[in-house]
């Protein structure tokens, strides 16, 4: 069976299911948890990422529509882990990047932010009481605690703790293709507005 990602089937503890499909052996949910594969892949030693194509991997992660693509973490969380395989595959070729078609232009890393038309999850604050309230209150809308007392968090349609960058107009390949034009420089985290949901 033919795999969309068939550079990380090398990944250790995964496999292809009968319908093509990249999964842990152990991934039981129902409902992918993504944010879960991500932590996974993290924790690997660079060691087993070597040989892994970027695009692939940032596509693994990702949830995806016909209005834009969207991983559970933050922009800086998403360099992070770039820069995780990076350090395996220091002298990568453009292949190993995004895959052996290229077409379009090469983007640069702050072209990317800017011209997809990206956007993050609202920020919130959690209460010890159990209240989520908007991240500039002052005080908690239930207890009227000081916002100081809350953590600073983020909240999306899966819940409190979710994180989500969303991309319009980009994937995990335009993401990669960004990581390439800009890589051995600072690429800066963008400043990128909240959507609310
Ligand atoms: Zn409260």
């Amino acid at each position: 069976m033919d795999c969309n990602y068939p550079s990380l089937t090398i990944l250790p503890g995964t496999q292809v299911d009968e319908r093509g499909n990249l999964k842990f052996q152990d991934e039981v949910t129902q409902r992918l948890d993504l944010r879960a594969r991500q932590d996974r892949v993290m924790a690997m030693p660079v060691s087993a990422l070597t040989g892994t194509v970027l695009a692939e991997l940032l596509n693994w992660f990702r949830w995806g529509s016909a209005t834009g693509v969207m991983w559970e973490c933050t922009v800086k969380e998403l360099l992070q882990l770039i820069e995780h395989w990076e350090e395996a595959n220091l002298y990568a070729e453009i292949e190993q990047y995004f895959g052996s078609q290229l077409k379009g232009n090469l983007i640069t890393w702050d072209e990317l932010w800017t011209q997809a038309r990206a956007a993050e999850a609202s920020q919130v604050r959690a209460c010890v009481c159990g209240e989520v309230y908007p991240y500039h209150q002052r005080f908690c809308t239930k207890c009227r605690k000081d916002s100081s007392d809350g953590r600073l968090t983020y909240q999306t349609r899966r819940g409190l703790d979710t994180y989500k960058t969303l991309l319009i107009g980009g994937d995990g390949r335009s993401v990669a293709v960004a990581a390439f034009t800009s890589r051995g420089t600072q690429r800066n985290i963008p400043n990128l507005k909240s959507v609310h949901e």
